[in-house]
């Protein structure tokens, strides 16, 4: 006999809760699951093996959970098809009166769902704190966006780290207090995340992205994320014991060799909605009541969560789908062959892209102000730059990666992530990192053999983009310096930039 199936609640790759909108009136003796792993997915961009085979893995783990409680689930394992055509039949077999699926994490995705099927129910995403028809309403009764407005609006809205009307502490920000470089003796003994060994499921699916998937980037040697709400629980908390403490002072630090430092490692299991962003946030407030955790670490922390994830994902739902064609900076050079191999003599580029590629992790800083930066100043498509970024991270699902990428990082959007481009000169790397140590380049030269691409490409930026640019309070003193440059160093500067373009844009050998 046919089975049979009132509705049926499509649960996506990173809509891994079992508590979303999507189960909401969820019968298991009418209604089921439908979960599919297909190709078209994994090759949207090229992706890194360690971003497909999290997917993977955390997708069967639910799917094992789901039915572990008693709910029916087709689940579809790797197929060549598409996600549109998968449902399509999916419809055609079980005849479902309904199709719900809480709001995908991407534009595309929710128009190929709604395609697929007029049955399509679609829920909100209550995983967020602010939803969109919030945000939405908040950007209307505002000239101009800003975070830490945003921000403020959250922590009195939801009651976080208030003390009465007032900040705890009596301030909002405690930015003096952090972001510090490491001393010359580096980090010393960091307590090193908790990991997950394999079992025996993703062991499964690391074979198989090694062999469906062999010329993909990235390697899985590291694989240990989180793959259920139990492992992502276990690292919130390993976390907060060990490592929220010191996360605000050394947030913005680089190291060689230590990808993690005082990072949380979170956005993984975020993002796949493996925790809840409320829970997190209580985890580093009650720390912070129990004299575990200082404020200004505490604070730092939640501004991440409850700040910026909160209006990235804000920003993309308002402004998709024009905002991922913004380049309003004109930028139109080929993304550099090294990004997918690392394989540069620019040091700092070296070892976060090698870092990228073994782990599928590099900290805010990093994709910031190394391997963002450099694209920006070179004038790097942001198209493409946005491409790598949604390829290479675990933690890359489209609504949190393109304002990143397109706003904050590449000012493709003309200012509504943020205030002012990122720029700076190898100065600063060589302040935040010991990735200057072993360079051949000296970040502070911006001509002749030694001069430090990062610093060249800086002037060059401003100089390119000096009338664009004039009108803003915050670059007021970068132009300053700029305006001291003479004739013959500016045309020096232009030329050295100019090869390095040149050699950027030269296909792999
Ligand atoms: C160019 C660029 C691309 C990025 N792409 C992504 C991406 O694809 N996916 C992603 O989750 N984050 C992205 N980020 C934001 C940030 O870099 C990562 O969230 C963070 O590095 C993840 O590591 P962590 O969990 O150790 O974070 P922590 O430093 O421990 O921060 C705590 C949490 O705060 C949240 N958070 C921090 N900064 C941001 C931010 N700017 N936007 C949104 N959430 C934030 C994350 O959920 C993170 O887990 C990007 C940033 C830049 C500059
Ligand atoms: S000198 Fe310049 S290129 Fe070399 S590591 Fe420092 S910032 Fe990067």
């Amino acid at each position: 006999m046919k089975p049979t199936v009132r509705h049926l609640v499509v649960v996506l790759g990173d809509q891994l809760d079992a508590g979303s909108a999507a189960f909401d009136g969820f019968d298991p003796a009418r209604d089921a699951v439908w979960m599919a792993e297909v190709r078209s997915e994994a090759e949207q961009v090229w992706s890194h093996k360690a971003r497909i085979a999290f997917f993977l893995a955390a997708m069967r783990h639910f799917r094992d959970e789901l039915r572990a409680r008693g709910l029916r689930v087709y689940y579809r394992e790797l197929t060549d098809s598409t996600l549109q055509d998968e449902l399509k039949k999916s419809v055609r077999q079980l005849q479902p009166r309904r199709v719900i699926v809480v709001e995908p994490g991407e534009w595309r995705v929710r128009e190929e769902l709604r395609q697929a099927t007029p049955l399509l129910e679609i829920r909100p995403d209550r995983h967020f704190i602010c939803w969109p028809e919030e945000f939405a309403a908040y950007a209307k009764e505002r000239k101009q966006m800003r975070l830490e407005f945003f921000y403020r609006y959250l922590r009195r809205r939801h009651r976080i780290l208030m003390a009465g009307e007032k900040p705890v502490g009596g301030r909002w920000n405690f930015d003096k207090e952090n972001r510090a470089p490491f001393g010359k003796d580096g980090p010393g003994l960091v307590p090193r995340p908790i990991g997950f060994p394999p079992d025996a499921i993703t062991r499964d699916v690391l074979g198989l992205v090694e062999q469906r998937f062999p010329e993909h980037p990235g390697r899985l040697g590291n694989f240990d994320w989180p793959v259920t709400s139990k492992q992502a629980a276990a690292a919130l908390n390993d976390f907060i014991l060990n490592r929220l403490p010191r996360f605000g002072l050394f947030q913005d630090a680089m190291w060689a060799g230590e990808p993690y430092l005082y990072h949380s490692r979170l956005s993984a299991a975020l993002n796949l909605k493996l925790l809840d962003p409320r829970e997190v946030i209580a985890a580093a407030v009650r720390a912070w009541e129990n004299r575990q955790a200082p404020l200004p670490a505490v604070e730092g922390f939640v501004r991440q969560i409850l700040g910026w994830r909160e209006y990235v994902h804000g920003i993309y739902w308002r402004f998709m789908p024009e905002y991922a064609g913004r380049n309003v900076l004109g930028a139109d050079l080929p993304l550099p062959a090294f990004y997918w191999t690392g394989d540069t003599e620019i040091n700092c580029l070296r070892q976060v892209i090698g870092q990228t590629l073994a782990y599928g992790y590099a900290h805010h800083i990093q994709r910031l102000m190394v391997t963002g930066l450099y694209a920006l100043l070179l004038g790097v498509n942001p198209t493409e730059v946005h491409k790598w970024y949604l390829a290479v991270y675990v933690d890359a699902v489209e609504w949190v990666e393109l304002p990143n990428v397109l706003g904050m990082s590449q000012y493709a959007d003309g200012g509504i992530m943020a205030s002012k481009p990122y720029i700076a000169s190898g100065k600063y790397i060589q302040r935040m990192s010991n990735y200057c140590q072993s360079c051949r380049f000296k970040p502070d030269r911006a001509t002749g053999p030694a001069a430090c691409p990062f610093t060249t490409l800086y002037w060059d930026f401003l100089m390119r983009h000096e009338k664009k640019l004039a009108g803003n309070p915050r670059l007021m003193m970068q132009l300053k310096n700029l305006a001291r440059l003479d004739g013959a160093q500016r045309k020096a500067i232009r030329r050295q930039a100019a090869a390095l373009r040149r050699a950027a844009s030269r296909p792999a050998a």
